[in-house]
């Protein structure tokens, strides 16, 4: 190839290269208070978009990705309620904004909405890279497109109002199952799920749904007899987000 075709051919290459970028709804430090990392100071990056549908869901706020509810990077990070305006991040942006807000924590948690919806593979690989550990928070109905050493929880939403299945590539790749229950229906559905498929070292944690006496006490039983581990999302028990 001549010397200008080269270039021609090089510049046509470039024009390509898309940059992946991230809707995001929230970005805090706090402590992660569910599952194996609970007590962990973490990065918490909450995605925007969830169509999983779970009548319980206490992120309601993110489910819908409103073109006009889309804010600057200041706008977002100033919000001071929960609202549904998101902003525009690549990974570096967010790894930039993180070492601007001087951080401490040395782990991210990309949470969502349903983060899976797109590919986390950029994000955590440049937070790896810095010397970050990576954790993702899923509802296993989406491929879970990452990095080898991202840690993922899969919290499958089983017969949700949305339609989706729980992907067996989603439950292959769990680090942790961790199912919310009030009902012995949802230890039911758990058990069903888990007898679809081998995840034989993967911890599985029980989280009673919203505090509730009785889902607590079920979930602590149930945790008994089955050698499962309890989640008790300390964060709500000690007042932070
Ligand atoms: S998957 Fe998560 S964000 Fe989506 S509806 Fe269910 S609880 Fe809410």
């Amino acid at each position: 190839m001549s010397t200008l075709a080269n270039k021609i051919h090089h510049n046509a290459k470039e024009k390509t290269i898309t940059v992946m970028t991230y809707k995001i709804n929230e970005l805090f430090e706090t402590i992660q208070g569910e599952g194996s990392f609970t007590g962990q100071p973490s990065i918490f990056i909450r995605l925007q978009g969830c169509p999983v549908g779970c009548s319980w869901c206490d992120t309601k706020h993110t489910w819908d990705i409103e073109i006009e509810e889309q804010v600057s990077p200041e706008s977002m990070l100033n919000k001071t309620e929960e609202t549904t305006q998101w902003a525009s991040f690549s990974a570096q942006d967010i790894y930039d904004l993180v070492q601007a807000k001087q951080f401490r924590a040395k782990h991210i948690v990309i949470t969502g909405g349903e983060p899976c919806m797109v590919d986390l593979t950029p994000l955590c690989q440049l937070f790896e890279q810095q010397g970050y550990s990576s954790q993702i928070e899923t509802s296993g109905t989406f491929e879970v497109l990452t990095t080898e050493k991202c840690w993922v929880t899969v919290s499958p939403k089983i017969n949700m109002r949305g339609g989706y299945s729980i992907l067996a590539s989603a439950m292959s790749r769990a680090n942790e199952i961790k199912h919310p229950i009030a009902t012995q229906q949802h230890v039911d559905e758990l058990k069903s799920l888990l007898a679809l498929h081998s995840i034989e070292d993967t911890a599985i944690y029980l989280q009673p749904i919203s505090q509730k006496k009785r889902a607590t006490e079920l979930a602590i039983e149930t945790c008994i007899a089955n050698n499962w581990r309890l989640s008790v999302q300390v964060h709500k028990y000690i007042g932070i987000e």
